[in-house]
């Protein structure tokens, strides 16, 4: 066997924050399993996860209005808010007890505090907030959270915002200190740097062509290498990790679990303020309220971001329409991906969808003026010269059958599909995307190692300390886990850590 024909026990495919974040798992549960991964571009984290392609907010919760909801009886549904705090707190955990160990050394260089805050303008949505509030400041897991809706304390949090606003719409805002802005980019090439010194080959510039499966139940890769010449290799166990690419790696697997499953791109523009005294006058990530019709990754939000050790000030993301899956994809993408198997879902996922097609298809015509009054209903100051656009990563939402929602129901969250013998899982949808990593690879090694998952429990808590409880029904571990991840990750304990 030569080293274009391998044999290992893993292979990881895609090198962004999610293989980034199974083979780090693995790596610790399982030192001496063989590890490779595969990556079609020249280095990690350079689609999705990378910096400029994601806002880099750890979703926590704290300030995305769609995670709650308003029922019909005028209360607040928080149910998905408390689900998704519960599952950045895994990712939290984890991190710190990758610079604990020393994997990796400065956690400045990922992570950092920032206030998380959500906007809204108008008496209705005025009230939405403030009842948002009242439901979500006494839970323990929203602790610190303050409302204002008082114009001298909101000039005093988000001044770019509040100067030169002449309407007199009412406007309300929520403060927590406890949100964090995370550069994915950053911690995954780290990861990566950890894994090649940790015996794993990593091997850039290789592009997974196809796979089969073995009599044995193992997997054989068909990869082009840089110089287009075809490598096979076989593992016992397959990741498709391969963001937007994931879907057309599925499909090929040809397990049954991957069928009737489309896929529909949306992408994510931004703009890029390049005056240092605007982006100075900012210091947080503040959410805003989707439009009518806009789907709930294109909620507007302007944030400061900590990029190459530079503060920097995004706005967005405009949503918009490619037929690609990557961003380094083909025009083809789409088409290529509907087969005899899901053209059903899809047509009638399109036929459910025209909206939101119409949506992004105008989204992708707005003029630089059009985008400049969005931003205006954040910074109504703002001048057209100090903001370039940026293009950011693209996004592929599942499409499939769903008892709830019937034919072709989009969905907007991340799904872990698996082989019933668990020798290849693959992870589609990239909502809240990178910051809940560590929850999504949890659920991988769960539902694709049930025979080592017992055996592997004390080390997963050694990693993990709260794996298999709730925090919120646990406040004493809620308060020991927030001490430990303010000390490991230099986060500051007084906006972190309440009693
Ligand atoms: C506009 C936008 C904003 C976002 N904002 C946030 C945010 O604020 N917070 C958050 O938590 N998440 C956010 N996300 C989501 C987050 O970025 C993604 O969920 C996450 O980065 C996905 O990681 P991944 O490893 O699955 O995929 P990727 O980072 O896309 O990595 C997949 C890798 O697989 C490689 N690959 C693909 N096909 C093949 C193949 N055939 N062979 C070999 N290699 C292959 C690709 O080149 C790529 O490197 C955002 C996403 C977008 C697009």
């Amino acid at each position: 066997m030569n080293n274009r024909e391998t044999k290992s026990d893993v292979i990881l495919i895609g090198a962004g924050i999610m293989s980034a974040t199974l083979g780090t798992f693995l790596k610790e549960l399982v030192p001496e399993w063989e590890i490779k991964v595969f990556e079609k571009l020249e280095n990690a984290g350079e689609e999705s996860t990378n910096e400029w392609n994601n806002a880099g907010t750890g979703h926590a919760a704290l300030c995305e209005l769609n995670y709650t909801v308003e029922k019909p009886d005028g209360s607040i549904d928080i149910s998905k808010a408390i689900h998704i705090n519960e599952q950045f707190q895994l990712s939290m955990q984890f991190w710190s007890y990758l610079v604990n160990s020393k994997l990796i050394s400065n956690p400045q260089d990922f992570i950092m505090l920032l206030p998380h805050m959500s906007m809204v303008l108008g008496e209705q949505n005025v009230t939405f907030l403030k009842k948002r509030f009242e439901a979500m400041s006494n839970n323990p897991l929203f602790q610190g959270m303050e409302f204002s809706d008082d114009p001298g304390k909101l000039m005093e949090w988000i001044p770019l915002i509040i100067r030169d606003r002449l309407s007199n719409e009412p406007i309300a805002a929520t403060k927590i200190n406890s949100g964090t802005d995370v550069n994915f980019g950053a911690l995954t090439r780290l990861l990566f740097d950890h894994l090649k010194n940790n015996n794993v080959d990593i091997h850039y510039n290789h592009k997974v062509d196809n796979m089969k499966r073995n009599s044995d139940s193992s997997w054989e890769l068909k990869i082009r290498n840089a110089s287009g010449a075809v490598e096979r290799h076989t593992a016992k166990f397959v990741f498709i990790g391969g963001g937007g690419g994931s879907l057309h790696l599925l499909q090929k697997s040809g397990i049954p679990e991957g069928k009737h499953i489309g896929g529909f791109p949306v992408s994510g523009i931004f703009m890029v303020c390049n005056n240092p005294n605007v982006v100075e006058q900012h210091h947080a990530k503040v959410y805003g309220k989707a439009k009518v019709g806009a789907p709930p990754m294109s909620v507007p939000h302007l944030d400061t971001r900590f990029i190459d050790n530079k503060k920097s000030l995004l706005f967005g993301p405009f949503a918009g329409f490619s037929p690609k899956f990557l961003k380094s994809g083909s025009m083809f993408d789409l088409i290529t991906s509907i087969n005899p198997s899901n053209v059903v879902t899809m047509l009638a996922g399109g036929a459910k969808n025209l909206s939101l097609t119409k949506y992004l298809i105008e989204q992708v015509m707005l003029s630089k003026e059009k985008r400049l009054e969005e931003l205006r209903e954040f910074i109504p100051s703002a001048k057209g010269e100090d903001w370039d656009l940026v293009v950011a990563g693209q996004r592929v939402q599942v499409i499939k059958d769903t008892e709830a929602g019937g034919k072709g129901t989009l969905q907007f969250g991340t799904e872990v599909i698996c082989a019933d013998d668990g020798s290849i899982a693959a992870l589609l949808g990239a909502s809240p995307g990178a910051s809940t990593a560590v929850h999504v690879m949890l659920e991988v090694l769960e539902r694709c190692f049930p025979e080592h998952i017992k055996e592997w429990e004390p080390k997963i808590k050694e990693m993990i300390p709260s794996y298999g409880l709730s925090l919120l029904e646990n406040p004493e571990l809620l308060h020991e886990i927030q001490t430990l991840i303010a000390e490991s990750l230099m986060l500051s304990a007084k906006e972190l850590v309440y009693s």
